[in-house]
């Protein structure tokens, strides 16, 4: 049989810009390990994304059988993603002419996010193609939390709602987002399938911690917390500074732990560049521990298990989470941790197990749980063994590529079948409505 070809659409988030300083994020990485998973299942995987530079190449040959193709969609530069919207319309066609240009019809297109969501739909409605459609993040649950700081277009909503009835399939990360589905956008369960994203275990690997220490500068003694991720107000770095404030007034000096903090939009701590830099060290000025946090910047996927090892216990504490794959990493490392009991962190982490659970916003409960954890070294041994363990029976990118690919036989061994019916076309083109910076 021909090979099947997946068109996999990302408008904002290429598996390219995990090489660069880009603030890349989880979409990226999952963009990334899919589509080579697929590939090596033997698809033919084009993820398109938009162009946002003018020297990039049209098509970057990305993985065997994966290629990157760069589109043409609104300026080549880089834009907020809630600037991009509007050029949905521009995107949709120029993957048309791309098609028709190398004469491909894709079997299935895979949307990413909901702009992606759209594109694929309209694209899918042209040409006769199925939808799998994943959001990474929905709007109702960014709305409730940011409130008058999410600057998604008006739009996001209805389109969203849009997507989810006129797609064939949708991937939900973890149950708490499959619940959103269903009780958000009134989504049909029948149509959710669960399949919780991944890590690379071969990437994200336990090293010796005085070894990790040496490499990247930090002291042997003493403990560290270490927190990896993007730098944003919702990640909510603040709330762990906080319980940093508070541990200080509870424990002598010499016991104090060291946050370690990875991430930002440049690889050296630029309060400009990461604005977000600049609050957490004045919150940690006024609260008396700013000796004890130390800014890394950003760092690239193949370092990062010398920071998680380096650690005595990872921290992520965000107001919500749609999955959240620093966790996972930090497991993979074999170091428990301590999370906000939202989102994916609720599925991934288990509370008592592999780290603790504990309520976003509350720095009294997570500077609790730090104390516990820090203050036994067997417990904290016991709860990384199981931390590692957990991630190896469960959450690994060949058994997401495996089941995704599952998903699209299925799919497509139903539509196979003469008697099927489609949904007429539901989806409305984004009026040009621009918006300032995102927040997440
Ligand atoms: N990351 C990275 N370098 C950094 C900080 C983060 O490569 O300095 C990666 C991190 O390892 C993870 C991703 O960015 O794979 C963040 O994904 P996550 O799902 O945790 O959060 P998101 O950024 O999607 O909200």
């Amino acid at each position: 049989m021909m090979a099947r070809r997946i068109a996999f659409v990302s408008e904002h988030a290429s598996p390219v810009a995990l090489l660069g300083g880009a603030d890349a994020g989880g979409q990226n990485v999952y963009v990334d390990e899919v589509s080579r998973g697929l590939a090596r299942l033997g698809y033919l995987v084009d993820v398109f994304t938009r162009r946002d530079s003018a020297g990039t190449p049209s098509i970057v040959a990305w993985a065997p059988g994966v290629r990157v193709v760069n589109l043409d969609a609104g300026p080549p530069a880089v834009l907020s993603k809630d600037a991009l919207w509007p050029w949905m319309p521009a995107f949709r066609d120029a993957l048309l002419r791309f098609a028709a240009g190398e004469g491909i019809r894709y079997d299935l297109l895979h949307g990413n996010f909901w702009m992606s969501g759209w594109v694929a739909c309209e694209v899918g409605e042209r040409t006769g193609a199925p939808v799998v459609q994943i959001f990474h993040a929905t709007g109702v649950t960014k709305k409730r939390e940011q409130g008058p700081a999410d600057t998604s277009p008006d739009d996001r909503i209805g389109v969203e709602r849009a997507v989810i009835h006129r797609a064939e399939r949708l991937i939900a990360q973890c149950p708490a987002e499959e619940r959103e589905l269903v009780c958000d956008y009134d989504a049909m369960a029948h149509k959710i399938a669960l399949i919780p994203s991944a890590v690379d275990t071969e990437r994200y690997r336990p090293e010796d911690q005085r070894e990790a220490r040496h490499r990247i500068g930090v002291p042997q003694d003493g403990q560290v917390v270490v927190y990896v991720g993007r730098m944003l107000p919702r990640k909510d770095v603040r709330n762990v500074v906080r319980a940093l404030g508070r541990l200080n007034q509870a424990l002598p000096r010499e016991e104090m732990p060291m946050l370690l903090a990875v991430g930002g939009d440049s690889p050296h701590p630029d309060p400009i560049a990461t604005p977000e830099i600049g609050e957490l060290a004045r919150l940690a000025d006024e609260l008396g521990v700013r000796d004890l946090v130390r800014f890394v910047g950003r760092r690239q996927p193949d370092e990062l298990r010398w920071y998680y090892s380096a650690g005595d216990v990872a921290v992520t504490t965000p107001w919500y989470e749609p999955f959240g794959l620093t966790p996972l990493e930090a497991m993979a490392c074999a170091r428990p941790v301590v999370g906000s009991d939202v989102g994916g962190i609720s599925y991934t982490v288990v509370d008592g197990e592999t780290g603790f659970l504990v309520p976003p916003r509350e720095p009294a409960a997570l500077a609790d749980r730090l104390r516990l954890v820090l203050g036994d070294s067997e417990g904290r041994a016991r709860l990384g063994e199981a931390a590692r363990h957990r991630v190896l029976d469960h959450f690994t990118w060949p058994v997401v590529a495996e089941r995704t690919a599952a998903l699209y036989e299925s799919l497509l061994g139903e539509r196979a079948s003469p008697i099927r019916g489609r949904s007429a076309g539901l989806l409305s083109a984004p009026a040009g409505n621009t918006r300032e910076e995102s927040v997440a």
